[in-house]
């Protein structure tokens, strides 16, 4: 149950990021400004990025 951290790509520009995965704010990609994941229900909801690898 340690999924804290999530390495994501953004699927517009494909840049990296690594977003908390319980994050109560909206993420943006750093790079093109698309919305990564919006905050549902007290975890991160990906809308824009794919997650890559879960970090603990
Ligand atoms: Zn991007």
């Amino acid at each position: 149950m340690a999924k804290n951290f999530l390495k994501v790509t953004c699927k517009d520009c494909g840049s990296e990021a690594t977003i908390y995965s319980r994050s109560t704010s909206l993420i943006s990609c750093t790079v093109c400004g698309a919305t990564l994941s919006i905050p549902s229900g007290g975890k991160a909801n990906l809308i824009g990025c794919t997650v890559l690898e879960t970090l603990e």
